[in-house]
């Protein structure tokens, strides 16, 4: 392989389509392009398929039924649809509980309920590892919550939430449970028939499908509302005409996921450990965010004292190495990471976040390229910063 071609460590942001599910969408462009609500043959030949896409999303959520899949055109839609729908399900309830670290298509939704429409928001916070405080979500749940929605990992950490178990306290207050799941799903293995999560949403383009479809998972026989009401499509709870083609691609994302689920958590998160290692070996003064114990295999973000993550990321990005210093829909904002303030990391260490996220493409040569590249940078970045001068001196003598 050519040792300069471009190295992609920001799977959390977005992935690379595999060229398996761009061969199944093809066929939906230039031959099965029917509208599936159609009753004939053209109709037919891409409800088939949709079909067939319901039944590997299902497969990889370990869902009861195929009908529980509704497909959406990504995560803030599922997100939303989630969450509004639940609202609209029990409207003498007036109270709606989140985490501290939900992604914005839940956290600024929410706040705007909570401004224009005077929902009471309970927002839950984590400890210095990004752990979910039990103790005040348990104390937030009551008869008044129209829905919990905390997500299954975070984008920014990785950091995993034990979602069972808050589904199941949920449940015993009869309060419908949704989590955003979007970096979860085909990370590690999920079974929802039989745990007491009602609502579940996953987006194509982080598991390697198209961008611009995604699905919420809807348990059998939970009250739901529908954000779009027009068409019967997807049985009267998303209007619209299909997205054929982005449907047959998540599907058979799900499908290459469920494939690689065994990998992503030996392989992937050997070369991610292996990155990490290296990377706390040969850099002074940096800490990886969140929780050692529940992480996603994929991903590691750290925080370098004294120093700014985006000249980490500019310095890394004109060497070819692509990575992100936190949420990608933040970045370029002068405030720290919502989820590093949640955390209660300090401010000089919150904007030295830099966040590596793997695939199942990423190579051990990659890794290695990183850990070759990456002390330089940021000791050249070191002797640039005021932070630095002005640092200890032991940190400063290593410069
Ligand atoms: C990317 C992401 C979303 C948004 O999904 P889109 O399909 O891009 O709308 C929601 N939640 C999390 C945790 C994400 O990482």
């Amino acid at each position: 392989m050519n040792a300069a071609s471009p190295i992609y460590l920001d799977n959390n942001a977005t992935t690379r389509v595999d060229p398996r599910v761009v061969a199944e969408m093809l066929p939906l462009f230039t031959e099965h392009w029917g509208n599936p609500s159609s009753l004939h043959r053209f109709g037919e030949a891409a409800g088939e398929r949709l079909r067939a896409a319901r039944g590997q999303v299902r497969a990889l959520l370990g869902a009861a039924q195929d009908s529980e899949i509704v497909f959406t055109s990504g995560g803030t839609e599922s997100n939303a649809t989630a969450i509004l729908s639940a609202l609209e399900a029990a409207p003498r309830r007036r109270e709606i509980v989140i985490s501290r670290v939900e992604h914005p298509s839940v956290l600024s939704l929410v706040h705007h309920l909570e401004r224009t429409a005077g929902y009471r928001v309970h927002t839950i916070g984590v400890d210095r590892l990004g752990r979910l405080d039990l103790a005040a979500y348990e104390a937030a749940l009551s008869p008044n919550v129209a829905v919990a929605s905390i997500m299954w990992a975070n984008n920014e950490t990785g950091t995993v939430f034990p979602v069972e178990m808050l589904a199941g306290m949920a449940r015993r207050h009869a309060i419908p449970f949704h989590s955003d799941a979007v970096q979860a799903v085909g990370k590690i293995p999920l079974r929802l028939a039989g745990s007491a999560v009602d609502m579940l949403s996953l987006s194509g383009h982080k598991l390697h499908g198209p961008k611009g479809v995604g699905a919420l998972y809807v348990r059998r026989g939970l009250e739901f509302q529908p954000l779009f009401r027009g068409g019967h499509q997807e049985r009267g709870r998303r209007a619209g005409t299909e997205n054929t083609a982005g449907i047959v691609g998540l599907g058979k994302a799900a499908e290459l996921a469920l494939a690689n689920l065994g990998d992503a958590n030996t392989r992937v998160r050997a070369l991610r450990d292996r990155l990490e290692q290296g990377i706390l070996r040969l850099v002074p003064d940096c800490f990886v965010a969140g929780d050692p114990e529940a992480r996603l295999p994929n991903t590691s973000t750290l925080a370098f004292e004294f120093v700014e993550g985006e000249a980490i990321l500019l310095m890394l990005n004109r060497q070819g190495i692509a990575a992100s210093s936190g949420s990608a829909c933040t970045s370029g904002s002068p405030e720290p990471s919502h989820v590093m303030t949640a955390m209660g990391v300090t401010f000089t260490a919150a904007y030295g976040a830099v966040r590596f996220s793997l695939s199942r493409y990423t190579t051990e040569a990659e890794v290695d390229r990183v850990l070759d590249a990456l002390p330089g940078v940021v000791a050249r970045q070191r002797g640039a910063s005021p932070y630095w001068r002005e640092g200890d001196t032991a940190a400063r003598a290593m410069a």
